[in-house]
């Protein structure tokens, strides 16, 4: 970098970043505050939610109810359900706000963020009981939630006020500059579960590269993101910018993919449907002047190695926070232990005690740990999951779910051991609350097995030993590795997340280079040696 270009880049003063402190629960105000929101949220469940297209409410002729998983008896909200033409709809109205949008100075479009920001503040426990309500997810996890969502609005407003000045390169008789605009229309379309902080994240930062957004939510959680819609729309962020568009992923998805008007497509949710949209959007017709951008965090089947000097009370503490947080319904999510030889009786009769200390309830109870999963769906297919385990594997817990069942979509905490590297247990994304322990004899054959999905998207191990510490760094592959400590909770700026190989296409969420896929570099070129002279001003009317 030049002189010139360094002085350009510095002379950018953002204010520092923080990521937002959780909540205190050991304080009984915060305690009380929460349990107040549960108790506001909870009279106002069952209600409707239209889409929110140029900025009107509309109606259709399809509804999705949305569930609580601890209680799935009771609807959370219903929700209109976008069809072909409304997503059509949705996307000429993105067109159409891009030409004001893309031209709002990108510090106002921060300005923005920061507002949204500051409303999830105002709002924070509201938000917190709506996904308790939507998602079962427990207290502390959704505290986590709107956290990130926060961080996330102030990370890349920040992120912006860098990254829009020029950046000069100038020569005797030269001027360079390297500046950004925007791309144009993003679809947004994410996943259940990191229902706000998660549709937050990949939204503001479109928006604040100067895109207009049309946002998908996951059915599961199509009244958060109402909620989110909402904080939008109050932040003053012009009708059309932003699109409130739920309805069901196969349907409404592929409409929006494969439109030629759509110009970046960033998701976040199964490997499944983010191939099946990386490869319609590739698809180029002649109706269309660009080739799209995809951005894609897919699935994870993520391990921790212990090391045989391993602590092992940390190992196990970390082992059971990183699997079985949120129900093990995290892409971060431990799902394999492999323990080196010396270690494995030791640590498997620790992880079955700590794993059996854990209490499963619904998650409006603040002393639950483990809440129920998603729906029906995911229960029926990590029930399935767990048979596997229970016919060809060791078990060594099989926690049951008492009462809870047919209350809500409950699956007890389950580990098994003496897993093969083959078994559809170590190589499928189950999604639950499953672990399997796999013995290795030393720790090639432990990197071995880390590395034998197609997935590489979060690792981690347990190891006192400095040499095989860095042995890790260079040959667990994974995208993000964590060394004596738990595998998930990833924070924004400090711990930028995602993967690659099946994981992921794309830089990592909350990192210093994710805005940049939202824009397109310019480099502009000006001989100034021929200019001359420009005439006067009144010259010109001569
Ligand atoms: P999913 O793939 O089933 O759904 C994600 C979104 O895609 C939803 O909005 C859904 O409606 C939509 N969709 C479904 N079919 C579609 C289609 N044909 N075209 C376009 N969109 C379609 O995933 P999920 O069950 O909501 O989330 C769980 C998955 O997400 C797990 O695999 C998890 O690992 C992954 N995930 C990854 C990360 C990460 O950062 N890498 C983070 C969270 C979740």
């Amino acid at each position: 970098m030049n002189e010139t270009t360094a002085q350009a880049v510095t002379a950018v003063k953002a204010e520092p970043f923080h990521n937002e402190p959780h909540t205190d629960f050991s304080r009984a105000e915060n305690r009380d505050a929460f349990a107040q929101a549960l108790a506001d949220v909870g009279s106002q469940l069952g209600r409707e939610y239209p889409l929110v297209i140029d900025g009107k409410a509309v109606s259709s002729r399809k509804s999705i109810v949305s569930l609580n998983p601890s209680h799935s008896a009771q609807a959370v909200g219903r929700i209109a359900s976008a069809t072909a033409d409304h997503a059509e709809q949705a996307v000429g109205t993105a067109r159409r706000a891009f030409t004001q949008w893309r031209k709002v100075e990108p510090t106002h479009r921060a300005e923005y963020l920061e507002l949204i920001a500051a409303e999830m503040r105002n709002r924070r426990f509201e938000l917190c009981a709506w996904m308790v309500y939507e998602c079962g997810k427990p207290w502390a996890e959704a505290d986590g939630d709107v956290a990130e969502a926060i961080d996330f609005c102030m990370y890349y407003a920040q992120q912006m006020r860098l990254l829009a000045p020029p950046v000069q390169c100038d020569y005797p008789g030269e001027e360079n500059s390297y500046f950004y605009q925007p791309r144009g229309v993003a679809v947004i379309i994410s996943p259940w579960n990191f229902p706000l902080a998660i549709l937050a994240g990949m939204t503001v930062a479109a928006l604040v590269a100067g895109n207009t957004v049309i946002m998908k939510p996951a059915e599961q959680s199509s009244v958060i993101a109402a909620k989110l819609f909402e904080m939008i729309r109050d932040a003053g962020v012009p009708d059309g910018v932003v699109t409130y568009l739920p309805g069901a992923g196969a349907e409404v998805g592929p409409v929006l993919v494969s439109s030629p008007e759509v110009d970046l497509i960033a998701f976040t949710g199964s490997r499944e449907v983010g191939l099946s949209i990386n490869e319609q959007a590739a698809h180029t017709p002649p109706s269309q002047n660009h080739v799209k951008k995809v951005i894609a965090e897919m699935g994870g089947k993520n391990a921790i190695i212990v090391d045989e000097d391993a602590d092992l009370d940390e190992a196990v503490q970390g082992v059971v926070g990183s699997a079985f947080g949120f129900a093990g319904q995290k892409c971060s999510a431990c799902s394999r232990v492999i323990v080196l030889e010396p270690a494995y009786d030791s640590f498997l009769e620790r992880l079955a005690g700590a794993t059996e200390s854990l209490k499963v309830g619904p998650a409006e109870d603040p002393g639950t740990t483990v809440g129920p999963v998603i729906d029906e769906e995911a229960q029926r297919r990590i029930e399935d999951y767990i048979a596997i385990g229970k016919d060809e594997c060791r078990t060594i817990v099989s926690m049951d779910v008492g009462s809870l069942a047919g209350e809500g979509y409950y699956v007890g905490p389950h580990v098994f051991a003496d897993v093969e590297p083959d078994n559809r247990l170590v190589q499928h994304e189950i999604f639950g609350p499953v672990v399997a322990v796999l013995r290795a004899e030393d720790l090639d054959e432990a990197f071995r097995i880390a590395n034998s999905t197609d997935y590489a998207l979060t690792g981690g191990m347990y190891s006192r030993s400095p040499k095989n510490l860095q042995r890790a760094r260079t040959e667990m592959r994974v995208g993000n590795l964590y060394l004596n400590r738990s595998i998930t909770g990833a924070l924004v700026q400090r711990h930028p997340f995602g993967g690659y190989m099946m994981s992921g296409i794309g830089s990592k969420a909350g990192g210093h280079d994710y805005l940049l896929q939202f824009l397109i570099p310019i480099a502009v070129s000006e001989n100034t040696l021929r200019r001359g002279f420009a005439p006067p001003p009144d010259s010109e009317q001569e």
